[in-house]
């Protein structure tokens, strides 16, 4: 860690606003591999030397290259009443629209297909957008935004759930496309630890360094430049108006919770899945397919438990809580706050396992009226949950917790 403190009233020419805290730090130098951390809330601020970009569109290129075979190619294979049937990414989100369910398989279609490919083709119009003259803006702005959307590896873990529901009606295989699918997901990965947005700002759009004094340093919410905005009030680097928080943080976050609560109900009430076998039907919600599955395999049983049932709830009741602390201005358990904060952040997204495990079971399982899973109407309420409460957690300005906290001058300290 390489952060000093600083000395008002000077004036610096390396001060930056963290964008978590509103802190203002020296932007420190770095050697690679180094990581230096806000000395207020301990966020991750800015790393050392990283790969190059050069790198970082050759593995762009490569997963590319990989997308079609891991999203056509069957991932996983059963042979059921002597017939082999395959399961893919396309063909279980395919299934979903013969359903009639288009907005939940927009949704699953969203989070494994469509952020994916737009993050990659993101990087290679940076390549070459760069030597033609175009404006790179507006990418660089949604770079950071899709990071959070994609969901290979709770989509991988959505394979491993499918595999042990459809293990006991028949014998199972591991497709072509698993291995391609498991490659991507490292790629994936490798990609989302290397990618920093803003040493891509920084090459792309340099910013002559000010002298500055700390209470003059601005930071804009898009981009995350700190500096000072110019004559029409805009953000040099991204040519939009600076805020110093985000604009309407609160009302936004507020409807998408409500919105969110309002469909957790019908969500956990209805079915989520239907299952024919021999003619007979039988509804499953969340919770009664939780239970059944339990009785053959209790670790899959929890994690499904967590994901669809713990995180949602606790989620939505961690985020009315930090609202509401916001609203009355409290001061105790700042630290607590934020890392619950961050904790949300991290963890929602892992809700949207249920909806992957139904869209490969219904791929899977689909023989008429002998076997048939089908997804109940509760799947689309799930969903739409799932996806306002991460959108709940985006909206909402972590630098509100610390301006609600006396007046900003409390310190932070572990
Ligand atoms: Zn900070
Ligand atoms: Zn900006």
């Amino acid at each position: 860690m390489k952060i000093t403190a600083i000395t008002p009233p000077e004036t610096y020419t390396d001060l930056k606003r963290c964008i978590e805290c509103d802190h203002v730090y020296h932007r420190p130098i770095l050697r690679a591999g180094e990581v230096a951390y806000c000395p207020r809330c301990r966020m991750k601020v800015a790393k050392g030397q990283d790969w190059s970009f050069a790198r970082i569109c050759c593995l762009a290129c490569l997963m590319l290259c990989l997308m079609p075979l891991a999203w056509s190619l069957p991932l996983i294979q059963i042979r059921l009443l002597g017939m082999t049937i395959s399961a893919s990414m396309l063909a279980g989100v395919m299934q979903m629209v013969d359903g009639g369910d288009i907005v939940t398989a927009a949704m699953v279609c969203f989070c494994v297909i469509g952020t994916p490919l737009a993050l990659v083709l993101s990087l290679i119009y940076l390549m070459i957008g760069k030597p033609l003259g175009m404006n790179l803006r507006p990418v660089l702005l949604v770079l950071d935004k899709l990071k959070e959307w994609i969901m290979f590896d709770i989509y991988l873990i959505g394979v491993i759930v499918a595999a042990i529901k459809v293990k006991d009606y028949a014998d199972l295989f591991a497709g072509y496309g698993l291995l391609a699918f498991v490659t991507l997901t490292l790629f994936y990965i490798l990609l989302i630890i290397h990618l920093d947005t803003e040493s891509l700002w920084q090459k792309f759009y340099p910013q002559p360094r000010q002298a500055l004094k700390p209470e003059d340093v601005e930071c804009c919410v898009y981009c995350h430049y700190s500096g000072q905005s110019d004559a029409r009030g805009r953000c040099p680097r991204c040519h939009i108006k600076i805020n110093p928080r985000i604009p309407y943080s609160l009302q936004k976050s507020w409807a998408a919770l409500i919105s969110s609560i309002i469909f957790l109900f019908p969500a956990n009430l209805l079915p989520i899945s239907i299952i024919y076998l021999n003619g007979a039907r039988q509804d499953d919600t969340i919770f009664s397919g939780i239970v059944s599955l339990a009785s053959g395999n209790i670790p899959i049983a929890m994690v499904v438990f967590t994901a669809s049932i713990l995180v949602p709830v606790s989620k939505v009741i961690i985020l009315l809580a930090l609202l509401i602390s916001i609203h009355l201005r409290c001061e105790q358990g700042l630290k607590t706050r934020v890392r619950l904060l961050r904790a949300v952040k991290w963890i929602g997204r892992w809700s949207m396992l249920d909806l992957f495990v139904i869209s490969l079971m219904m791929s899977l399982v689909d023989r008429d009226q002998l076997l048939a899973f089908t997804m109940g109407p509760a799947a689309l309420y799930f969903g739409s949950a799932v996806f306002l409460t991460i959108l709940s957690v985006e909206w909402l300005d972590s630098r509100l917790l610390w301006d609600a906290h006396a007046t900003g001058n409390a310190e932070y300290t572990d």
